[in-house]
């Protein structure tokens, strides 16, 4: 049995029933300092941790798709490796995974963004999807939307179609929204301003 949010020390959150985005946001902690003195993490464990939260989040992120024709979900890793699987169930989709440089096994296509300081690689194997695929993309967070964006470039790059990205936190003040583009339906279901 899930331990009610009631239990969870700290949380300040009233367990009565279904769980909804503001008990969300009131569980999503803050870490500033990791993992670089200038960001405030925005940890999701507490969320995880309880099953209600837990529940909630997953059933949040994927309903503005519910009729949007989904047949994959992809994940990022690595917090998006949590959330996009229980998704793709309730979706009735399948699950990809996006992977940092050299993870998967087989062919892969690649992309590079860039990071404040310096940039990064994220990879696809190049039959995770294809024409005729309508693919929803899940992260915990969109920051800059950097990440998303080589996301989008991977996808579409393999022919897929986007359905638009869910997510469970946006960082509307670093602007990620916009730097994807207007044309990509973006749902957070907490966001701080
Ligand atoms: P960005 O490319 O700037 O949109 O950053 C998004 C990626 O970095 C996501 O995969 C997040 O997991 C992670 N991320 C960025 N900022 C934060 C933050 N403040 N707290 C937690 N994760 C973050």
């Amino acid at each position: 049995m899930s331990r009610p949010l009631s239990e969870d020390p700290g949380s300040g959150v009233r367990y009565d029933g279904a769980v909804d985005a503001e008990q969300l946001r009131r569980l999503i902690r803050d870490v500033p300092g990791f993992p670089t003195p200038e960001v405030v993490f925005k940890d999701i464990t507490p969320v995880l941790r309880n099953g209600g939260a837990l529940r909630a989040a997953v059933d949040l992120i994927g309903a503005p798709f519910r009729k949007s024709g989904v047949t994959m979900v992809a994940g990022i890793e690595a917090r998006g490796f949590v959330l996009a699987p229980p998704v793709a169930l309730a979706l009735g989709a399948g699950f990809v995974p996006l992977r940092k440089q050299g993870k998967l096994p087989y062919r892969t296509r690649r992309e590079e963004y860039l990071l404040e300081y310096g940039s990064d690689t994220l990879e696809i194997h190049q039959d995770a999807v294809g024409p005729g695929d309508r693919v929803l993309l899940v992260d915990d967070v969109i920051a800059t939307g950097g990440t998303a964006g080589a996301a989008v470039r991977l996808i579409e790059g393999l022919g897929a179609d986007l359905a638009g990205m869910g997510v469970l936190i946006e960082l509307a003040f670093l602007e990620g929204r916009r730097a994807l583009g207007a044309d990509i339906e973006l749902h957070a279901v907490v966001t701080y301003e």
